[in-house]
């Protein structure tokens, strides 16, 4: 830092993409790749007084009704009042006839890095599904390549109603990477959190690069105005029955003493744990090692016990599940149990996992595992449309442990509103708000995307961004990777 010259200070304390902390040769040259790879920087739209007129509106919090015919008041990026016929002459009024208008969609684990993979998987066929495929261009990505990814899977992302993101970056290839999604991330106004992880291919008996999460935290988390936190992604612990060859030599598949040490350093940092459950259960294992507790997440609940279950009832554990995904997979490997943990009283919530080949969608989340549920549980475990709706907002909040700040229309909480037109031909003439929402919407219903204060979308269009330009720049990166690893052969 002391020998880089002041105008080489300036331009970088200048840019809005990074923090200017730190700065070797190559984080330096890092920055600059990424930032090259970043579509012209459009600020944030500013945060504005609104009052939105005449919604539907589903608060998601017990203490607050839902309203027919409401209004909602946001200032400063907050929300200020809920109720009818709020008059507030300064305020711009967005008018909310004809839509629902809900929290914002929590996604609890998305893994935003693998968004380029698109040209390259196969749902059908298993020599391109997702795992060889990261595998095999995990190695290859660059932190523009991660940037370019991150800003395409978050604008998909806000266009489908998601306004907090779970990003489980499992392929953090250095502090750069980091660096990179957190950018693109902060650059597309989102809430969430960054799950920093290993990179794709790491020796198993390797631990985390816990000086470069340091580092990042430094230099990203103590920002006064930050929507994101931060975390740790865990390599797995046990035997690997799902993906196969190419999930455990590029994931990872520790010890239980190997595992102790990264989540110890990620405790140590005060960070909470999220961790794949793909295959062969470890909550056993880890609540023999003292490891468990509410810090911590899981992620795909196909296979737990009664006793597990207990387990993770009393170490205030959660669970992510995702439906779209997991619903793809053999039922001899396990089958979506959502009536069973919300019976065990286990915090649970929803995701996307990635878009590779699974469509970016919480509506069809909501809507398969109510149909799965259905299915195989019935009315043995009752499941509301309603509660489907709360696993995809507060749930979601309480999991990554901000319901202080949003999950729900509460007066205080921070003004995270989603707008679903209820006019269009798959929705009209609605009914029952929830019945539309989990039987009919669709992410193109998605009219008004507000975040922090901030509208990013209207009229089912971005505000702030050039989403042709984003689309660009990602298929650029894919054919990069293209060229790099001389695929197909
Ligand atoms: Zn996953």
């Amino acid at each position: 830092m002391a020998r880089m010259t002041l105008s080489r200070r300036r331009l970088l304390q200048g840019t809005a993409g990074f923090a200017a902390a730190a700065l070797t040769p190559r984080r330096l040259f890092a920055q600059q790749a990424a930032r090259n790879a970043a579509a012209p920087g459009a600020p944030l739209p500013a945060r504005r007084e609104l009052v939105i007129r005449g919604a539907t509106v589903l608060t998601m919090d017990p203490a607050v009704p839902d309203l027919t015919g409401g209004d909602v008041h946001v200032r400063d990026g907050a929300i200020v009042a809920v109720g009818q016929r709020i008059e507030v002459p300064a305020a711009e009024v967005i008018d909310g006839a004809g839509t629902i208008c809900i929290p914002g969609f929590i996604d609890t684990h998305f893994h935003l890095w693998t968004s380029v993979f698109r040209p390259f998987v196969r749902a059908d066929v298993a020599a391109l599904g997702y795992f060889p495929v990261t595998a095999r261009l995990g190695p290859l990505m660059e932190p523009g390549d991660s940037y370019r990814a991150v800003r395409l899977g978050t604008l998909d992302a806000i266009s489908a109603g998601i306004t907090t993101v779970h990003n489980w970056a499992h392929n953090t290839r250095s502090p750069e990477h980091a660096d990179a999604e957190l950018a693109a991330m902060r650059d597309m106004g989102i809430r969430g959190r960054f799950a920093y992880g290993t990179p794709v291919g790491l020796a198993d008996d390797a631990p985390m690069d816990f000086a470069g999460l340091a580092r990042v935290k430094r230099d990203w988390m103590s920002g006064k105005d930050n929507l994101l936190t931060l975390g740790i992604c865990s390599r797995n612990l046990g035997g690997v029955t799902i993906g196969g060859g190419a999930a455990a030599a590029s994931r990872g598949i520790l010890t239980i003493e190997n595992i102790k040490l990264d989540w110890d350093g990620a405790r140590a940092l005060g960070l909470p744990i999220t961790m794949h459950t793909s295959g062969a259960s470890p909550i056993l294992a880890l609540e023999q090692a003292g490891l468990l507790g509410p810090d911590v997440q899981f992620v795909h609940p196909l296979l737990t016990t009664p006793e597990e279950r207990a387990i993770m009832k009393a170490r205030g554990a959660s669970y992510s599940t995702a439906p779209q995904l997991e619903s793809r997979r053999a039922s001899q490997l396990g089958v979506i149990q959502l009536g069973e943990l919300l019976d065990a009283g286990i915090k649970v919530s929803l995701s996307t996992d990635h878009i590779a080949s699974i469509s970016c969608d919480p509506f069809s989340s909501m809507r398969i595992l109510f149909a799965l549920h259905s299915h195989r549980v019935g009315a043995r475990v009752p499941l509301t449309l309603k509660r489907l709706l709360q696993l995809a907002t507060l749930d979601g909040a309480v999991d990554l442990g901000i319901a202080d700040r949003t999950g729900s229309i509460t007066p205080g909480k921070r003004a995270d509103l989603v707008h679903v037109r209820t006019t269009d031909t798959n929705m009209a003439p609605a009914g029952d708000p929830y019945e539309a929402l989990v039987s009919f919407a669709l992410p193109t219903n998605v009219d008004t995307v507000v975040i922090d204060g901030r509208i990013l979308r209207r009229a089912g269009k971005s505000t702030a961004f050039d989403d042709a330009q984003i689309v660009a720049r990602a298929r650029d990166a894919a054919a990069g990777l293209r060229d790099k690893a001389k695929w197909p052969t």
